[in-house]
């Protein structure tokens, strides 16, 4: 009898350190600050990690709030464009990877009025 094979379909976020998921969830700076640093090693050392994360778990898409550019502190590449949109100055092979795949997962997403949901 063939044994049954169990398609993921979903994936659990990963801590960072010693910190679990939940903790990584919560609103204050400390948090906040690590969540940033989460996002930057992760975009060079957890790169399949992001990108199963956000095959698997990532709805919705980028309505161009220009929010996730203000973690924090607003970023000095941050511009505006005629229609008083935001945009980034650096958009192309410039801009950071952190930047390009946020929010990669539950515990990166942190931006309430973000395009993009996670299962
Ligand atoms: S916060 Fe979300 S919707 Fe807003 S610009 Fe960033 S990715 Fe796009
Ligand atoms: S580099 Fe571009 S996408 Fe990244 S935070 Fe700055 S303005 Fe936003």
């Amino acid at each position: 009898m063939p044994k049954s094979v169990q398609i993921k379909t979903h994936l659990e976020p990963k801590g960072f350190l010693w910190f679990s998921p939940e903790y990584l969830s919560q609103k204050t700076l400390l948090v906040q600050i690590l969540r940033k640093f989460r996002r930057m090693l992760f975009s060079v050392f957890h790169r399949e990690y992001i990108a199963q994360s956000i095959a698997m778990n990532r709805q919705g898409e980028c309505h161009r709030c220009g929010m996730c550019c203000k973690l924090i502190n607003k970023c000095p590449f941050l511009g505006t464009d005629s229609q008083n949109l935001p945009f980034c100055r650096v958009y192309g092979e410039l801009r950071p990877a952190a930047c390009n795949n946020y929010p990669f997962d539950r515990v990166d997403s942190e931006i309430k009025q973000c395009g993009f949901k996670f299962k």
